[in-house]
Protein backbone atom coordinates (compact mmCIF):
# COMPACT_ATOMS: atom_id res chain seq x y z
CA UNK A 1 0.00 0.00 0.00
CA UNK A 2 1.19 3.62 -0.50
CA UNK A 3 2.20 4.11 3.36
CA UNK A 4 4.79 1.56 2.19
CA UNK A 5 6.34 4.36 -0.49
CA UNK A 6 10.11 5.20 -0.40
CA UNK A 7 12.48 7.69 -1.23
CA UNK A 8 12.63 7.42 -5.44
CA UNK A 9 15.39 8.21 -7.14
CA UNK A 10 16.65 10.88 -4.89
CA UNK A 11 20.10 11.02 -2.82
CA UNK A 12 18.43 12.23 0.43
CA UNK A 13 21.32 13.31 2.85
CA UNK A 14 20.96 15.62 5.77
CA UNK A 15 24.27 17.47 5.72
CA UNK A 16 23.89 18.52 1.95
CA UNK A 17 20.24 20.39 2.96
CA UNK A 18 20.13 24.11 3.07
CA UNK A 19 17.29 25.91 3.47
CA UNK A 20 15.49 27.58 0.56
CA UNK A 21 16.33 31.02 1.86
CA UNK A 22 20.29 30.24 2.01
CA UNK A 23 21.21 30.12 -1.60
CA UNK A 24 20.74 32.87 -4.31
CA UNK A 25 20.77 32.96 -8.09
CA UNK A 26 24.33 32.55 -7.93
CA UNK A 27 24.52 29.97 -6.47
CA UNK A 28 22.48 27.96 -9.33
CA UNK A 29 25.72 29.40 -11.19
CA UNK A 30 28.08 26.62 -9.52
CA UNK A 31 29.53 23.95 -11.18
CA UNK A 32 32.15 22.64 -8.90
CA UNK A 33 34.58 19.54 -9.74
CA UNK A 34 33.84 16.35 -8.75
CA UNK A 35 35.05 12.93 -8.38
CA UNK A 36 37.39 11.10 -11.12
CA UNK A 37 35.40 7.62 -10.51
CA UNK A 38 31.75 6.64 -10.37
CA UNK A 39 30.53 3.15 -9.34
CA UNK A 40 27.31 2.06 -10.28
CA UNK A 41 26.18 -0.74 -8.60
CA UNK A 42 22.75 -2.21 -10.38
CA UNK A 43 21.27 -3.81 -7.47
CA UNK A 44 18.83 -6.91 -8.40
CA UNK A 45 17.48 -9.94 -6.27
CA UNK A 46 19.35 -12.44 -7.19
CA UNK A 47 22.55 -12.17 -9.52
CA UNK A 48 22.71 -16.23 -10.70
CA UNK A 49 19.39 -15.26 -12.61
CA UNK A 50 19.19 -13.56 -15.91
CA UNK A 51 19.62 -9.63 -15.97
CA UNK A 52 15.51 -8.58 -15.98
CA UNK A 53 14.61 -7.57 -19.88
CA UNK A 54 14.89 -3.84 -20.74
CA UNK A 55 18.47 -4.22 -18.60
CA UNK A 56 20.16 -3.33 -22.44
CA UNK A 57 18.11 -0.45 -22.70
CA UNK A 58 19.15 0.73 -19.16
CA UNK A 59 22.72 -0.20 -19.89
CA UNK A 60 23.13 1.87 -23.50
CA UNK A 61 21.26 5.07 -22.02
CA UNK A 62 23.83 4.95 -18.94
CA UNK A 63 26.64 4.44 -21.99
CA UNK A 64 25.64 7.14 -23.71
CA UNK A 65 25.28 9.57 -21.20
CA UNK A 66 29.13 8.52 -19.99
CA UNK A 67 29.95 9.33 -23.76
CA UNK A 68 28.59 12.82 -24.23
CA UNK A 69 29.88 13.83 -21.17
CA UNK A 70 31.93 12.03 -18.63
CA UNK A 71 34.12 10.01 -20.44
CA UNK A 72 34.42 13.26 -22.20
CA UNK A 73 36.16 15.14 -18.97
CA UNK A 74 38.34 11.43 -17.65
CA UNK A 75 35.23 10.50 -15.35
CA UNK A 76 34.85 6.83 -15.89
CA UNK A 77 32.10 4.42 -14.49
CA UNK A 78 32.97 1.11 -12.96
CA UNK A 79 29.35 -1.06 -13.03
CA UNK A 80 28.46 -3.85 -11.09
CA UNK A 81 25.47 -6.43 -10.93
CA UNK A 82 25.24 -7.47 -7.40
CA UNK A 83 22.49 -8.79 -5.20
CA UNK A 84 24.21 -7.87 -1.94
CA UNK A 85 21.22 -6.67 0.56
CA UNK A 86 22.97 -3.20 1.04
CA UNK A 87 22.83 -2.10 -2.36
CA UNK A 88 18.77 -2.43 -2.51
CA UNK A 89 18.64 -1.17 0.86
CA UNK A 90 20.62 1.84 -0.72
CA UNK A 91 18.52 2.01 -3.66
CA UNK A 92 15.01 1.26 -2.51
CA UNK A 93 12.78 0.85 -5.65
CA UNK A 94 14.60 3.44 -7.67
CA UNK A 95 17.94 5.25 -7.46
CA UNK A 96 19.87 6.60 -4.81
CA UNK A 97 23.78 8.90 -5.39
CA UNK A 98 26.66 9.98 -3.23
CA UNK A 99 29.76 11.00 -3.49
CA UNK A 100 31.39 8.34 -6.03
CA UNK A 101 28.42 6.14 -6.43
CA UNK A 102 25.06 5.51 -7.47
CA UNK A 103 22.81 2.62 -6.37
CA UNK A 104 19.96 1.37 -8.82
CA UNK A 105 17.78 -1.07 -8.56
CA UNK A 106 18.02 -2.91 -11.96
CA UNK A 107 14.90 -5.10 -11.40
CA UNK A 108 13.06 -1.66 -10.46
CA UNK A 109 13.88 0.01 -13.60
CA UNK A 110 13.47 -3.27 -15.96
CA UNK A 111 9.78 -2.94 -14.38
CA UNK A 112 9.38 0.59 -15.56
CA UNK A 113 10.46 0.04 -19.15
CA UNK A 114 8.40 -3.21 -19.65
CA UNK A 115 5.51 -0.45 -19.05
CA UNK A 116 7.06 2.01 -21.15
CA UNK A 117 7.08 -0.60 -24.02
CA UNK A 118 3.11 -1.50 -23.24
CA UNK A 119 2.75 2.02 -23.83
CA UNK A 120 5.03 2.53 -26.91
CA UNK A 121 3.32 -0.88 -28.23
CA UNK A 122 -0.13 0.14 -27.85
CA UNK A 123 0.76 3.22 -29.37
CA UNK A 124 2.18 2.17 -32.10
CA UNK A 125 -0.55 -0.01 -33.46
CA UNK A 126 -2.25 2.88 -35.07
CA UNK A 127 0.58 3.83 -36.79
CA UNK A 128 2.00 0.51 -37.71
CA UNK A 129 -1.54 -0.23 -39.56
CA UNK A 130 -0.69 3.06 -41.20
CA UNK A 131 -3.59 5.19 -40.15
CA UNK A 132 -2.49 8.51 -41.07
CA UNK A 133 -3.63 12.07 -38.91
CA UNK A 134 -5.48 14.53 -40.31
CA UNK A 135 -2.19 16.93 -40.64
CA UNK A 136 -0.37 13.95 -42.60
CA UNK A 137 2.13 12.14 -39.65
CA UNK A 138 1.53 9.17 -38.54
CA UNK A 139 -1.82 8.50 -35.99
CA UNK A 140 0.00 7.87 -32.61
CA UNK A 141 -2.82 7.22 -29.99
CA UNK A 142 -2.20 5.06 -26.74
CA UNK A 143 -5.73 4.00 -25.66
CA UNK A 144 -3.69 1.24 -23.09
CA UNK A 145 -2.26 4.11 -20.60
CA UNK A 146 0.29 3.58 -17.56
CA UNK A 147 -2.50 2.13 -15.31
CA UNK A 148 -3.48 -0.64 -17.64
CA UNK A 149 0.03 -1.13 -18.91
CA UNK A 150 1.22 -1.89 -15.02
CA UNK A 151 -1.73 -4.12 -14.94
CA UNK A 152 -0.60 -6.22 -18.41
CA UNK A 153 2.88 -5.92 -17.33
CA UNK A 154 2.54 -8.12 -14.11
CA UNK A 155 0.48 -10.81 -16.45
CA UNK A 156 3.25 -11.00 -18.75
CA UNK A 157 5.44 -11.39 -15.83
CA UNK A 158 3.57 -14.03 -14.50
CA UNK A 159 1.91 -16.09 -17.21
CA UNK A 160 2.79 -19.54 -18.08
CA UNK A 161 2.89 -19.66 -21.87
CA UNK A 162 1.78 -17.30 -24.45
CA UNK A 163 -1.79 -18.92 -24.80
CA UNK A 164 -1.93 -18.04 -20.84
CA UNK A 165 -1.00 -14.66 -21.60
CA UNK A 166 -3.49 -14.12 -24.04
CA UNK A 167 -6.49 -15.57 -22.24
CA UNK A 168 -5.34 -13.72 -19.24
CA UNK A 169 -5.41 -10.69 -21.00
CA UNK A 170 -9.06 -11.36 -22.50
CA UNK A 171 -9.96 -11.70 -18.59
CA UNK A 172 -8.88 -8.72 -17.52
CA UNK A 173 -9.65 -6.69 -20.49
CA UNK A 174 -13.50 -6.95 -20.40
CA UNK A 175 -13.12 -5.14 -16.93
CA UNK A 176 -11.83 -2.32 -18.94
CA UNK A 177 -12.82 -0.29 -21.48
CA UNK A 178 -10.62 -1.06 -24.24
CA UNK A 179 -10.24 -2.87 -27.43
CA UNK A 180 -9.24 -6.88 -26.56
CA UNK A 181 -8.01 -7.38 -30.34
CA UNK A 182 -5.05 -4.28 -29.46
CA UNK A 183 -4.49 -5.04 -25.71
CA UNK A 184 -3.45 -9.02 -27.33
CA UNK A 185 -2.21 -7.35 -30.47
CA UNK A 186 -0.17 -4.95 -28.04
CA UNK A 187 0.71 -7.66 -25.77
CA UNK A 188 2.47 -9.62 -29.09
CA UNK A 189 4.16 -6.84 -29.80
CA UNK A 190 5.95 -6.25 -25.85
CA UNK A 191 6.74 -10.11 -25.95
CA UNK A 192 8.68 -9.82 -28.90
CA UNK A 193 9.97 -6.33 -27.84
CA UNK A 194 11.61 -7.54 -25.13
CA UNK A 195 12.81 -10.87 -26.63
CA UNK A 196 14.84 -8.65 -28.79
CA UNK A 197 15.41 -6.02 -26.38
CA UNK A 198 17.00 -9.38 -24.32
CA UNK A 199 19.06 -10.90 -27.23
CA UNK A 200 21.99 -8.31 -28.52
CA UNK A 201 22.53 -10.79 -31.90
CA UNK A 202 18.73 -11.06 -33.34
CA UNK A 203 17.56 -9.88 -36.40
CA UNK A 204 14.76 -7.39 -35.81
CA UNK A 205 13.01 -8.93 -38.79
CA UNK A 206 12.67 -11.58 -37.39
CA UNK A 207 10.08 -10.82 -35.11
CA UNK A 208 6.48 -9.62 -34.81
CA UNK A 209 6.16 -6.78 -37.44
CA UNK A 210 5.04 -4.74 -35.18
CA UNK A 211 7.92 -4.32 -33.33
CA UNK A 212 10.06 -2.21 -36.11
CA UNK A 213 7.33 0.71 -35.53
CA UNK A 214 6.91 0.27 -31.40
CA UNK A 215 11.33 -0.68 -30.98
CA UNK A 216 12.63 2.77 -32.04
CA UNK A 217 10.17 4.53 -30.25
CA UNK A 218 10.38 2.17 -26.83
CA UNK A 219 14.43 2.81 -27.26
CA UNK A 220 14.03 6.51 -27.89
CA UNK A 221 11.55 7.04 -24.34
CA UNK A 222 14.01 5.01 -22.50
CA UNK A 223 16.96 6.91 -23.50
CA UNK A 224 14.89 9.99 -21.78
CA UNK A 225 13.49 8.22 -18.53
CA UNK A 226 17.36 6.68 -17.91
CA UNK A 227 19.12 10.22 -18.46
CA UNK A 228 16.53 11.52 -16.22
CA UNK A 229 16.92 9.25 -13.28
CA UNK A 230 20.64 8.62 -13.88
CA UNK A 231 21.79 11.93 -14.75
CA UNK A 232 20.07 13.37 -11.51
CA UNK A 233 21.85 10.70 -9.44
CA UNK A 234 25.03 10.91 -11.28
CA UNK A 235 25.13 15.13 -10.33
CA UNK A 236 24.91 13.36 -6.89
CA UNK A 237 27.87 11.13 -6.96
CA UNK A 238 29.83 13.44 -9.33
CA UNK A 239 29.53 15.90 -6.79
CA UNK A 240 28.68 19.01 -9.82
CA UNK A 241 27.38 18.84 -13.13
CA UNK A 242 29.70 17.33 -15.98
CA UNK A 243 27.19 18.96 -18.56
CA UNK A 244 28.23 22.73 -18.62
CA UNK A 245 26.04 23.90 -21.14
CA UNK A 246 22.65 25.05 -19.95
CA UNK A 247 19.73 23.07 -21.48
CA UNK A 248 17.14 24.95 -23.43
CA UNK A 249 14.55 25.42 -20.51
CA UNK A 250 17.41 27.38 -18.90
CA UNK A 251 18.02 29.89 -21.52
CA UNK A 252 14.18 30.11 -22.03
CA UNK A 253 13.93 30.71 -18.37
CA UNK A 254 11.22 28.06 -17.29
CA UNK A 255 13.32 25.92 -15.17
CA UNK A 256 13.72 29.11 -12.62
CA UNK A 257 9.98 29.55 -12.95
CA UNK A 258 9.16 25.98 -12.44
CA UNK A 259 11.65 25.99 -10.00
CA UNK A 260 10.33 29.21 -8.05
CA UNK A 261 6.86 27.60 -8.01
CA UNK A 262 8.43 25.96 -4.95
CA UNK A 263 11.17 27.93 -3.73
CA UNK A 264 9.48 30.92 -3.41
CA UNK A 265 6.50 29.56 -1.86
CA UNK A 266 4.12 30.93 -4.11
CA UNK A 267 2.14 28.20 -5.23
CA UNK A 268 3.51 25.12 -2.97
CA UNK A 269 5.22 24.72 0.35
CA UNK A 270 8.71 25.41 -0.14
CA UNK A 271 9.52 22.29 1.73
CA UNK A 272 13.11 23.36 2.58
CA UNK A 273 14.18 22.70 -1.06
CA UNK A 274 17.78 22.22 -0.79
CA UNK A 275 20.33 23.34 -3.40
CA UNK A 276 21.94 19.81 -3.94
CA UNK A 277 18.41 19.24 -5.37
CA UNK A 278 17.79 21.82 -7.47
CA UNK A 279 21.03 21.62 -9.28
CA UNK A 280 20.97 17.65 -9.62
CA UNK A 281 17.90 18.33 -11.29
CA UNK A 282 18.91 21.10 -13.47
CA UNK A 283 21.85 18.16 -14.08
CA UNK A 284 19.63 15.46 -15.26
CA UNK A 285 17.86 17.94 -17.71
CA UNK A 286 21.16 19.01 -19.16
CA UNK A 287 21.86 15.26 -19.53
CA UNK A 288 18.21 14.75 -21.49
CA UNK A 289 19.20 17.19 -23.79
CA UNK A 290 22.19 15.71 -24.41
CA UNK A 291 20.48 12.36 -24.98
CA UNK A 292 18.77 14.18 -27.31
CA UNK A 293 21.22 15.53 -29.21
CA UNK A 294 22.97 12.52 -30.34
CA UNK A 295 19.40 10.68 -30.93
CA UNK A 296 18.43 13.58 -33.58
CA UNK A 297 21.67 13.55 -34.69
CA UNK A 298 21.18 9.82 -35.86
CA UNK A 299 18.07 9.75 -36.91
CA UNK A 300 19.08 12.10 -39.21
CA UNK A 301 21.56 9.92 -41.08
CA UNK A 302 19.04 7.55 -41.71
CA UNK A 303 17.53 6.97 -45.03
CA UNK A 304 13.90 7.79 -43.96
CA UNK A 305 14.90 10.84 -41.52
CA UNK A 306 11.22 11.50 -42.06
CA UNK A 307 9.70 8.22 -40.04
CA UNK A 308 12.88 8.38 -37.52
CA UNK A 309 11.81 11.71 -36.52
CA UNK A 310 8.41 10.41 -36.02
CA UNK A 311 9.56 8.13 -33.90
CA UNK A 312 11.19 10.26 -31.68
CA UNK A 313 8.38 12.61 -31.09
CA UNK A 314 5.86 9.43 -29.75
CA UNK A 315 9.42 8.69 -27.84
CA UNK A 316 9.26 12.20 -26.56
CA UNK A 317 5.73 11.89 -25.31
CA UNK A 318 5.92 8.42 -23.97
CA UNK A 319 8.92 9.74 -21.71
CA UNK A 320 6.64 11.86 -19.89
CA UNK A 321 4.46 8.85 -18.94
CA UNK A 322 7.10 6.68 -18.31
CA UNK A 323 8.52 9.53 -15.83
CA UNK A 324 5.29 10.08 -14.50
CA UNK A 325 5.04 6.68 -13.06
CA UNK A 326 8.39 6.73 -11.78
CA UNK A 327 8.07 10.42 -10.43
CA UNK A 328 5.08 10.13 -8.52
CA UNK A 329 4.21 6.25 -7.73
CA UNK A 330 6.50 3.73 -6.41
CA UNK A 331 6.78 0.86 -8.62
CA UNK A 332 5.96 -1.31 -5.87
CA UNK A 333 2.89 0.03 -5.30
CA UNK A 334 -0.37 -1.46 -5.76
CA UNK A 335 -1.79 -0.56 -8.95
CA UNK A 336 -5.26 -1.09 -8.96
CA UNK A 337 -5.53 1.70 -6.47
CA UNK A 338 -2.84 4.28 -7.67
CA UNK A 339 -5.10 6.86 -9.37
CA UNK A 340 -8.71 6.52 -7.18
CA UNK A 341 -10.86 9.72 -7.86
CA UNK A 342 -12.44 11.19 -5.69
CA UNK A 343 -15.24 14.67 -6.45
CA UNK A 344 -13.26 17.51 -5.71
CA UNK A 345 -14.02 18.47 -1.65
CA UNK A 346 -15.59 21.77 -0.12
CA UNK A 347 -12.29 23.60 -1.20
CA UNK A 348 -12.82 22.86 -4.85
CA UNK A 349 -9.76 20.59 -5.28
CA UNK A 350 -9.97 16.75 -6.84
CA UNK A 351 -8.99 14.62 -3.78
CA UNK A 352 -7.34 11.39 -3.72
CA UNK A 353 -6.44 8.16 -1.38
CA UNK A 354 -3.49 8.37 -4.01
CA UNK A 355 -0.11 9.14 -1.97
CA UNK A 356 2.33 11.55 -3.55
CA UNK A 357 5.10 11.20 -1.15
CA UNK A 358 6.64 14.40 -0.12
CA UNK A 359 10.13 14.01 1.17
CA UNK A 360 11.48 16.78 2.78
CA UNK A 361 14.13 18.84 0.71
CA UNK A 362 13.37 17.64 -2.32
CA UNK A 363 11.91 19.05 -5.21
CA UNK A 364 8.25 17.63 -5.75
CA UNK A 365 7.93 15.35 -8.14
CA UNK A 366 4.53 17.06 -10.23
CA UNK A 367 7.33 19.61 -10.48
CA UNK A 368 10.10 17.17 -11.56
CA UNK A 369 7.64 16.22 -14.17
CA UNK A 370 6.95 19.41 -15.11
CA UNK A 371 10.35 20.28 -15.96
CA UNK A 372 11.09 17.36 -17.66
CA UNK A 373 8.19 17.91 -19.82
CA UNK A 374 8.58 21.12 -21.05
CA UNK A 375 12.26 20.21 -22.27
CA UNK A 376 10.81 17.59 -24.43
CA UNK A 377 8.00 20.24 -25.46
CA UNK A 378 10.52 22.56 -26.26
CA UNK A 379 12.99 19.76 -27.81
CA UNK A 380 10.44 19.11 -30.01
CA UNK A 381 10.02 21.16 -33.50
CA UNK A 382 7.51 19.71 -35.66
CA UNK A 383 4.67 18.75 -32.88
CA UNK A 384 4.83 20.38 -30.20
CA UNK A 385 1.66 20.31 -29.11
CA UNK A 386 1.88 17.02 -29.08
CA UNK A 387 4.48 16.65 -26.17
CA UNK A 388 2.01 17.21 -23.24
CA UNK A 389 1.22 15.51 -19.85
CA UNK A 390 -2.29 13.80 -20.95
CA UNK A 391 -4.62 11.33 -19.77
CA UNK A 392 -3.57 9.33 -16.01
CA UNK A 393 -0.24 11.30 -16.56
CA UNK A 394 -2.03 14.21 -16.19
CA UNK A 395 -4.40 12.67 -13.21
CA UNK A 396 -1.34 11.90 -11.59
CA UNK A 397 0.11 15.60 -12.03
CA UNK A 398 -3.06 17.49 -11.08
CA UNK A 399 -3.32 15.26 -7.78
CA UNK A 400 0.19 15.64 -6.65
CA UNK A 401 0.12 19.32 -7.34
CA UNK A 402 -2.75 19.53 -5.31
CA UNK A 403 -0.09 17.61 -2.36
CA UNK A 404 2.31 20.42 -3.03
CA UNK A 405 -0.09 23.41 -2.44
CA UNK A 406 -1.81 21.64 0.05
CA UNK A 407 1.80 21.49 1.90
CA UNK A 408 1.96 25.62 1.96
CA UNK A 409 3.31 26.62 5.28
CA UNK A 410 0.49 29.64 5.43
CA UNK A 411 -2.36 26.97 4.91
CA UNK A 412 -3.80 29.01 1.89
CA UNK A 413 -4.82 26.05 0.07
CA UNK A 414 -8.13 25.15 2.71
CA UNK A 415 -11.59 27.11 2.36
CA UNK A 416 -10.77 27.80 -1.56
CA UNK A 417 -8.09 30.34 0.02
CA UNK A 418 -5.98 29.39 -2.76
CA UNK A 419 -6.34 30.64 -6.32
CA UNK A 420 -5.94 27.95 -8.87
CA UNK A 421 -5.74 29.88 -11.94
CA UNK A 422 -2.04 30.66 -11.48
CA UNK A 423 -1.14 27.15 -12.12
CA UNK A 424 -2.79 27.75 -15.53
CA UNK A 425 -0.53 30.49 -16.22
CA UNK A 426 2.22 28.77 -15.50
CA UNK A 427 1.72 25.24 -16.23
CA UNK A 428 -1.08 25.60 -19.00
CA UNK A 429 1.04 25.08 -21.62
CA UNK A 430 1.93 21.40 -20.80
CA UNK A 431 -1.47 20.38 -20.31
CA UNK A 432 -4.84 19.34 -22.55
CA UNK A 433 -7.90 22.34 -22.16
CA UNK A 434 -9.77 20.11 -19.70
CA UNK A 435 -6.98 20.84 -16.93
CA UNK A 436 -6.80 24.42 -17.65
CA UNK A 437 -10.55 24.43 -17.37
CA UNK A 438 -10.59 22.71 -14.06
CA UNK A 439 -7.57 25.03 -12.60
CA UNK A 440 -9.68 28.26 -13.96
CA UNK A 441 -13.04 27.10 -13.26
CA UNK A 442 -13.52 24.59 -10.74
CA UNK A 443 -14.34 22.25 -13.65
CA UNK A 444 -13.48 18.67 -12.50
CA UNK A 445 -14.74 15.43 -14.31
CA UNK A 446 -12.26 12.37 -14.15
CA UNK A 447 -13.38 11.40 -17.73
CA UNK A 448 -12.61 14.26 -19.78
CA UNK A 449 -10.83 16.61 -17.57
CA UNK A 450 -7.12 15.19 -18.28
CA UNK A 451 -7.15 14.14 -22.24
CA UNK A 452 -4.66 16.22 -24.69
CA UNK A 453 -7.56 17.72 -26.80
CA UNK A 454 -10.53 18.96 -26.08
CA UNK A 455 -13.58 16.53 -25.35
CA UNK A 456 -16.98 16.93 -24.32
CA UNK A 457 -19.24 15.25 -22.09
CA UNK A 458 -20.47 12.41 -23.18
ZN1 LIG B 1 18.65 14.01 -5.57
Amino acid sequence: MFNRLVALFSAFSVVTLQSTTGYTQGDLAQDSPGSKQIKISYCVADKSKPPPMGTRNVLSAVGRLSHSGYLKKGVKFEAEFTDNPACLQKSGNGCFGESGAVFCNLDSLADLLERTAWIAASGSINAMRGITKNEGGLAFEDKIGWENASVFSEIRGNAKNRDDFAAQLIGVVEERDINAVDVVEAGEIVQALLQYDADLQSNINDFHSGIIMAYPVYEAASNYIVSFIFGHELAHAYEGCIFSQPSIIETSDRFTQILDTQRSGKFFGKNNLSLDEALAERCALRGVQHMDTEMVAYKNSKPDASVEKIMLTFGRRIAIDGAGIILTTNLGSDWSQATDWQSPGEDGLPTTSYNVKIEPGYLYYPLRMAMLAELLQQLEHSDQKFIKICDNTAKLFVMGLNVAIAHREDGKYSEGKFDHSGLAATFGSLVGPGVIDGWENGNWDSAISFACESKSKK
